[in-house]
């Protein structure tokens, strides 16, 4: 039964990619993170910065240490950093050599979706560092924009707001309820419907669950 799961995750990954590919987005398939953290590792030979935004899909596949370990220097915030320090920290991801996070949706129609509660990844997925990397496992694959806000708020959002202990209303009711919360995590919505015309974005999807 696993492999045949695979197969048809492999499809709907080939298909997603099609259409990213039509929206002028670079984007290739990998049969697992380790495939795909090898060819991160090839992409970013020629850079010296890389920006990392929060992903727990960066974190699942140990990324930022094996760039790190490459002689990369990682740009990116850590908790308990006053606001000043992130802010610094942010605009020199946005001018990174290379960008890394991961979407919260990728839909069937090859757009991509993400939402935060500050908005540095949203900016800096758009316009900014010299190569924008997002890596995605195929539990991101939504069938279109509409089912990929669902997934962001219903499932990527609560996890989350459970990872970082936070007492928002979704929490409690198990779906997202559109709070008011002073602690939202859910403020910027970033959809790529096609590629920014002078941004590079490369697409790693890979046919396994990472992340939320
Ligand atoms: S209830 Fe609030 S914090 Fe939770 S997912 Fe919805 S908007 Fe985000």
């Amino acid at each position: 039964m696993e492999k045949h799961r695979r197969t048809l995750n492999s499809k709907l990954l080939d298909n997603a990619a099609a259409a990213l590919r039509r929206n002028n987005f670079e984007a290739e398939v990998y049969e697992d993170g380790k495939a795909a953290a090898a060819a991160l590792l090839e992409l970013a030979a020629g850079g010296k910065t890389i920006g990392v935004g929060g992903s727990m899909t960066v974190a699942a596949l140990g990324l930022a240490d094996a760039l790190a370990a490459a002689g990369k220097t990682i740009i990116t915030h850590k908790p308990g950093m006053d606001f000043e320090t992130k802010r610094a920290v942010w605009l020199a991801a946005q001018a990174a050599d290379i960008y890394l996070a991961s979407p919260q949706a990728v839909t069937l129609d090859g757009k991509l979706i993400f939402i935060d509660g500050n908005g540095n990844r949203g900016a800096a997925v758009i316009y900014g560092p010299r190569k924008i990397v997002l890596i995605a496992g195929v539990n991101k694959i939504a069938r279109d924009q509409e089912e990929g806000l669902w997934r962001s708020r219903n499932i990527a959002a609560i996890a989350n707001n459970l990872r970082l202990e936070k007492d928002n209303p979704c929490v409690a009711a198990g779906r997202c309820v559109d709070c008011a919360s002073k602690f939202r995590i859910c403020n910027a919505v970033t959809l790529l419907w096609k590629k920014p015309s002078v941004s590079d974005i490369r697409v790693l999807l890979v046919n396994e669950d990472l992340g939320y």
